[in-house]
């Protein structure tokens, strides 16, 4: 039996750290679908490894590719949650939907990039424990205490379907499209090379301000605070980060 942490090389056994394991996932279905922002191929994946079970997370992430990333650098990349709220019946409660068409908008400008859209629901927690979470909120809970009175992480997210899907469409290094610090450092410990950060910073409404504001004071995400009310006209792309 070779033991996955020994460092000696025996035959074909190969050194594989905690980091570089990932979920193991399959290439189901692929074809090219228009949007409203452009043409994108979609790739669809399937989760070969248990999943929560009683979070009822889908076993499907999904890859929409501008361009041919296959081994490029510095592609573009969003790595994005599921979020049916927003994104399917238009809550006002979270910029998710904002964000991931900001992003589709920028990738189709620029003629190539990635969105990974990852299905962790409610920051991971699933759809009915999100929507829990949402009743606390209406009685005043902000988004991080209203996980905590329910007993789940502030955020329960995994970023490895995300390194799994990189990895299997061959691409060598992304600029992360994302004003969260903590995503950057979870790809990189799945061994991701992110070479830099693109903002995407989108106007928000007032049901959603609550929400950034918790983002940007309690999880370090790097949003301007004149987000929050709203007045920023266009979603904004800057050059990425020199750090
Ligand atoms: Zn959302």
């Amino acid at each position: 039996m070779t033991n996955p942490f020994s460092h000696s090389k025996q035959g074909s056994a190969m050194y594989v750290t905690p980091q570089v394991i990932r979920p193991r996932l399959e290439e189901t279905a692929r074809a090219v679908v228009p949007t409203r922002f452009g043409s994108f191929e979609m790739v669809v994946f399937r989760t070969l490894d248990a999943l929560p079970g009683d979070l009822a997370l889908s076993p499907e992430p999904v890859a929409i590719i501008a361009g041919d990333v296959h081994g490029k650098r510095n592609v573009p990349v969003r790595v994005h949650s599921e979020c049916i709220t927003s994104e399917v019946f238009g809550s006002l409660k979270c910029d998710c939907k904002q964000q991931l068409e900001a992003a589709q908008a920028e990738i189709a400008r620029r003629g190539t990039g990635i969105v990974l859209y990852l299905r962790q629901e409610g920051r991971g927690i699933g759809l009915a424990n999100k929507i829990r979470a949402y009743a606390l909120q209406q009685e005043g809970a902000d988004t991080v205490d209203a996980n905590r009175l329910l007993g789940l992480p502030d955020d329960a997210r995994t970023y490895g379907a995300a390194a799994a899907m990189l990895e299997h469409l061959g691409v060598r290094s992304i600029q992360l499209m994302s004003n969260n610090p903590d995503k950057i450092d979870g790809l990189r410990e799945l061994g991701v090379e992110v070479e830099g950060r693109i903002p995407v910073l989108v106007p928000v409404g007032p049901h959603a301000a609550d929400y950034l504001h918790a983002k940007r004071k309690r999880m370090r995400h790097i949003l301007p605070s004149h987000l929050e009310a709203a007045c920023a006209p266009e979603p904004v792309f800057c050059a990425p980060d020199a750090e």
